[in-house]
């Protein structure tokens, strides 16, 4: 009697044991362990904490233990004595003009581009150097934490494949330009690529398509209107560099007796979708102009001072509300893709231009290169910060070197002290493509001797 109650005793607590402890959902994969800086609305910081992701999406962001016992991960990243942060967002760049790094530097923007990056452009941009170059830039993104990346390029659907294949998000637009160039001999013919482009790859759950007229002093009215026309009637973002230099402000008022901002708002330009790049030229009546249009900033640091293209005043955007991205332009105006970089480049211009050192503190600039790129995109309600219901956009970075010791403050080091080759993983619509720095969706080695082999052909070129 006495064993039979004792058996009964044991299996009244094993139940219990059971009944305490449901059964953990089975899920693809738990970060956890590390400093999770959600970047959400709050700000909240979760140290240590756990981001589980199944699919696509982040599922719960919470505690250590609160995760461990409601999820069975198939796969375990673990960030212990890293950073876990939202994957940074390149709000503008040329991705295959990594080929071109190093190739002219030190010259100002019109020289630069007409004497050297528009003739080397016209010899030797093709679809395999913008595949190639591509898959280096990818490369280079993925070591360095960016997940989501804006681009204004040619044979953009060559762009597109090499992202998708590298598993990174973009927003990828197919330029159009008033002059013949590689992909298309006439506006007309850049525009009817666009068409198709947009067509080919408007549901691709990562690459979403867009229209990219260069700029206003570099296409006629029309040509302006079409490309807005084109980028509404399918919904897609229509990206355009903007208020670069004081030479282009004068090319404006020369034209259209206005700024550059005021008059691509007279020909009804700009809308909810539109973002453009630099906007350092601005009065105040541009900057509400963009603000009243929704019209998405990317401002570009390390390309705006190593062109001496000028300073954005960005303390006066983000005064506005006006929805300012971080980019780091292309490779051969930075001349990398280090989103760390920009950041830092950020702070330090904003500090420099206004004499103020409270200008763009760190969590500012570490805003601008998350959820500020989101809503410069519009995709604030899919990326730009951890939380549940979102995209698994997710990086971690290491936060052990010697110039990141001692650590009081992980968004101080993110901005200041961190660089690129700091971050160990890597994770893009749930999908890691980077762990321990080993990135799992390109051929490291076969990228880069690719890359080395073509710049043979672009040295012979501009020679
Ligand atoms: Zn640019």
């Amino acid at each position: 009697m006495k064993t039979l109650c004792a058996l009964a005793a044991i299996v009244v607590a094993a139940v219990s044991v059971v009944a305490a402890q449901p059964a953990r959902r089975a899920i693809a994969l738990v970060v956890s362990g590390g400093t999770v800086v959600t970047q959400n609305a709050t700000r909240q910081i979760l140290s240590p904490g756990a981001v589980a992701i199944d699919g696509t999406d982040i599922v719960e962001v919470g505690d250590v233990q609160a995760i461990a016992a409601k999820y069975q991960a198939r796969e375990t990243v673990d960030a212990r004595g890293q950073v876990v942060l939202p994957g940074l967002i390149n709000t503008h760049t040329h991705a295959p003009m990594v080929m071109y790094r190093g190739l002219a530097d030190d010259l100002a923007l019109m020289d630069w581009l007409q004497k050297y990056i528009f003739p080397a452009e016209a010899k030797t941009v093709s679809p395999e150097l913008v595949r190639i170059g591509t898959r280096l830039a990818a490369l280079e993104m993925i070591e360095s934490g960016t997940t989501t990346f804006a681009d204004m390029y040619y044979f953009e659907e060559e762009i597109a494949k090499a992202a998708f294949a590298a598993g990174l998000r973009g927003v990828l637009g197919e330029t159009i330009i008033q002059f013949p160039v590689a992909d298309a001999k006439t506006p007309a013919e850049g525009l009817a690529r666009a068409e198709r482009f947009i067509r080919e790859f408007k549901d691709n759950g990562l690459i979403v398509p867009a229209v990219a007229p260069h700029a206003l002093y570099t296409n006629d009215k029309a040509t302006l209107v079409a490309s807005a026309e084109l980028g509404r009637k399918y919904d897609v973002p229509i990206l355009i560099h903007f208020a670069e230099t004081e030479d282009e402000v004068r090319v404006a008022r020369e034209q259209y007796r206005m700024s550059p901002a005021a008059a691509l708002e007279s020909i009804g330009f700009w809308g909810p979708k539109t973002l453009g790049a630099h906007g350092i030229w601005v009065s105040d009546e541009d900057i509400a102009i963009l603000k009243r249009r929704n019209v998405g900033v990317a401002h570009n640091p390390e390309s705006n001072m190593k062109l001496a293209s000028g300073a954005a005043p960005v303390t006066k955007y983000l005064a506005a509300g006006v929805a300012l991205g971080l980019g780091t332009d292309g490779a051969a105006s930075n001349n990398d893709l280090d989103m760390f970089e920009a950041m830092r480049q950020a702070a330090f211009l904003a500090k420099h231009a206004t004499k103020d050192p409270t200008a763009v503190p760190a969590q500012t600039a570490l805003d601008l290169a998350t959820i500020g790129g989101a809503r410069a995109l519009a995709m604030e309600r899919l990326i730009g910060s951890i939380e549940a219901g979102k995209r698994a956009d997710v990086i971690t970075v290491s936060m052990t070197a010697a110039r990141q010791t001692p650590l009081y403050d992980p968004i101080s080091h993110l901005v200041y002290a961190t660089r690129g080759d700091d971050v160990r993983t890597t994770i893009v619509n749930g999908k890691i493509l980077m762990k321990d720095r080993q990135v799992r969706t390109l051929d490291r080695a076969t990228v880069i001797a690719d890359a080395n082999r073509l710049a043979q052909k672009v040295r012979e070129a501009v020679r």
